[in-house]
């Protein structure tokens, strides 16, 4: 599960077009890293197939189902912002249960999603915390705990690690690459920051202005590079 496919996607903001007919095809488990300048459309595209956003015209399919017109909570995906909105004046075990409250997920199945999502993430001991009192990894990882309780078919990550200072982001990638292979379950992952790209992908698809100017794995973007854009923006030797 987790196979997505983009079928000649585009999106207006009125008379503004930001993604042009794009085609796109992220296979299932897989980790792909959407990489590009500031404004170039990634969180738009993530958007469109959280269902956060209507396409303007073409076709999403989300395990072989056309979801173009379903209901966001519809889709089986799980998005983690970037600003961590959790409730400050709920318990991490609380922040973490919402979601499945809001889906009528029973209390002790509930439970035993939490205690296993806690337990891959390390916070198994601050369950009953708040989150002012945890650091601003913990506070990710309580987001990301908060996702992985939906059991989505993907997750979505929008600039998850932007907010934290560097040595951290180094710690929170790994971590996020590790959680990958433990989960099997397909990544997509916004990012703006070419060595996070090249690091945590399995495919990276670079973008500008909403076009697609090459999808490849790290080692083809660095090799191969088909433009300029690319080998300036992946930093190949040219
Ligand atoms: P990125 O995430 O790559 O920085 P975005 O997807 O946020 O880029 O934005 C892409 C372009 O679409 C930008 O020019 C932005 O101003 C525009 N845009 C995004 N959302 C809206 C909106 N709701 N209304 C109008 N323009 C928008
Ligand atoms: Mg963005």
């Amino acid at each position: 599960m987790g196979r997505i496919t983009l079928d000649q996607v585009t999106k207006s903001f009125g008379d503004v077009n930001v993604i042009p007919p794009l085609d796109l095809t992220i296979d299932d488990g897989e980790f792909v890293v959407f990489v590009g300048p500031s404004g170039c459309g990634k969180s738009t595209l993530l958007r469109l197939i959280a269902g956060l956003e209507d396409v303007s015209s073409g076709q999403i399919r989300i395990d072989g189902e056309d979801a173009t017109n379903m209901a966001p909570a519809q889709r089986g995906l799980a998005m983690v912002f970037q600003s961590y909105a959790l409730y400050p004046h709920m318990s991490v075990r609380k922040n973490i249960a919402f979601p499945m409250k809001m889906a009528g997920v029973p209390e002790d199945e509930q439970k035993r999603r939490i205690d296993s999502a806690a337990a891959a993430l390390n916070l198994t001991d601050y369950l009953e915390r708040r989150p002012g009192q945890l650091s601003g990894g913990q506070r990710q990882r309580v987001a990301i705990g908060r996702a992985i309780v939906r059991e989505p078919s993907a997750f979505l990550f929008d600039e998850p690690l932007s907010n934290l200072d560097a040595a951290l982001r180094v710690g929170m990638r790994l971590e996020i690459m590790e959680l990958h292979k433990r989960l099997d379950t397909t990544m997509i992952y916004v990012t703006h920051d070419q060595v996070e790209a090249m690091t945590m992908a399995d495919k990276i698809v670079v973008l500008r202005a909403g076009n697609i100017e090459q999808v490849g794995s790290p080692l083809e973007l660095y090799r191969a590079p088909r433009n300029e854009f690319v080998a300036g923006f992946i930093g190949s030797p040219k």
